[in-house]
C-alpha cells in the first residue's frame, strides 16, 4: 500500500552483521539484506526500504572494484527517487570503505554504513540496533550534505574521522580528534556540528587501481620494506611513522632516494593526533623528510591517506602533484 515515508535503499555486503554458526565452527556470513532488513524491529515504520544484496564478503577481501560497483547501485538508487542510503558491511574495514566511498560521493542524499560487532544470532546482537538507527540516521533531514556517515552504537560518525579503535568492543568506533557528528537519541541523530565544507569528488579512475603501500616504521627499522615496495612496483609509499613524523636515520636515507620517484607521504602510527612540519630537525624528524622530499599527512591516519593517494593516481594526477592534491583536499575536508 503507497505510504509517505521516505525511500531508503539497503545493500548488504556481508562481514559480521550477516554471519550465523556454520557446520564447520565459527560464524560465517549467510544473511541477505531482506534478512537483515526483517531483523530489526520497528523499520518499516521508518521508511520504505528496497533491499538488495551485493555481496556477502568478510570485509578484508571487499576490493576497490567491489566498492565502485556499490557506489555506481548507490548512485542508480538516488536517481530512482532514494531519499537515503545504507550499506551493511564487515566492521573490519568499515572505515576504509566508508572514506573511499566518500571521496566520490557527489549527491546531498546521505550514504550511511553500518555493521556489527556480534553476529547475527549471538546474545545481545547489535546488528539490529545499529540497521535501524542507520535508517533513521538515513532519513533525518540533517544527515543531508554530509557525505558518507557511518552509524554505530547509536553514533554517528564522519568518514574522513571515524577509526576502529577496538577489535571486539560494541564500542569498537571512535571518531579520535574530529569528534562524533552526532548520537541518536530516541531515535533521531542530535548533530553536533552543521555539515563541514567537502572538496569535489575525486574523478572516476581512468585505469587500473595503483599499488599504494603503507609501511611501518619501527625501533631499529631501517626502512627496507619501503625499498621493496618501490621496486616491486608501488606507485607511492605511506611510511606509519613514530610519533609526530619520525624515522631512523637509515629510513631517512631510503626517503630520500624514493622520494625522488614516487610520491612519499609521512603518517603518525600513534591512534590519534597529526603530524608536525616544523618542529623537529634531527636526522629523520618532519623538517628532514620534507627536506628530503616526502609529503606530512597531516590528521590522515596511514589508512586514509593511502585511500587517497590511489584515488588521485587511479583519476591520473601525475606522480608530482600528488602530493599537492592530497594537502588541498585535507584543507577542504577539515569536517
Ligand atoms: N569482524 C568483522 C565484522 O565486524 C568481519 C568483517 O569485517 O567482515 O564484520
Amino acid at each position: 500500500m503507497p505510504n509517505s515515508l521516505p525511500i531508503v535503499a539497503v545493500a548488504s555486503l556481508g562481514g559480521t552483521i550477516s554471519m550465523t554458526p556454520s557446520s564447520e565452527g565459527g560464524i560465517v556470513p549467510t544473511l541477505d539484506a531482506a534478512q537483515l532488513a526483517q531483523s530489526a524491529p520497528g523499520i518499516s515504520g521508518i521508511a520504505n526500504l528496497r533491499a538488495e544484496s551485493l555481496r556477502q564478503l568478510p570485509s578484508a577481501s571487499l576490493s576497490f572494484d567491489d566498492l565502485m560497483a556499490v557506489l555506481a547501485w548507490a548512485e542508480k538508487q538516488v536517481e530512482d527517487g532514494a531519499h537515503g542510503i545504507v550499506l551493511t558491511q564487515g566492521t573490519d574495514t568499515l572505515e576504509e570503505s566508508a572514506f573511499f566511498l566518500d571521496l566520490y560521493w557527489r549527491h546531498p542524499q546521505p550514504l550511511v554504513l553500518t555493521g556489527a560487532m556480534r553476529g547475527a544470532s549471538a546474545a545481545g546482537a547489535d546488528g539490529p540496533a545499529n540497521l535501524l538507527a542507520a535508517v533513521q540516521t538515513a532519513v533525518d533531514a540533517q544527515s543531508v550534505g554530509r557525505g558518507v556517515l557511518v552509524v554505530m552504537n547509536d553514533t554517528v560518525h564522519e568518514a574522513r574521522w571515524v577509526t576502529k579503535a577496538d577489535s571486539l568492543s560494541t564500542g569498537a568506533f571512535s571518531s579520535g580528534d574530529g569528534g562524533v557528528a552526532a548520537r541518536l537519541v530516541e531515535g533521531t541523530p542530535a548533530y553536533f556540528h552543521p555539515p563541514g565544507s567537502r572538496p569535489a569528488p575525486i574523478p572516476f579512475p581512468k585505469g587500473v587501481w595503483p599499488k599504494v603501500a603503507i609501511i611501518p616504521a619501527s625501533l631499529g627499522d631501517g626502512g627496507e620494506l619501503a625499498s621493496l615496495a618501490a621496486d616491486n612496483g608501488y606507485a607511492s609509499i605511506i611510511v606509519a611513522a613514530t610519533g609526530a613524523g619520525h624515522v631512523s636515520y637509515d629510513f631517512a636515507e631510503r626517503i630520500a632516494n624514493l622520494a625522488a620517484h614516487i610520491p612519499v607521504f609521512i603518517t603518525t602510527r600513534a591512534a590519534s593526533g597529526s603530524t608536525a612540519s616544523r618542529t623537529y630537525g634531527y636526522v629523520g624528524a618532519e623538517m628532514d623528510l620534507i627536506r628530503r622530499g616526502a609529503h606530512m599527512g597531516g590528521w590522515l591516519s596511514a589508512i586514509k591517506a593511502r585511500l587517497l593517494v590511489v584515488a588521485l593516481i587511479a583519476a591520473g594526477v601525475e606522480p608530482g602533484r600528488v602530493g599537492e592534491s592530497v594537502s588541498n583536499w585535507c584543507k577542504l575536508r577539515s569536517h
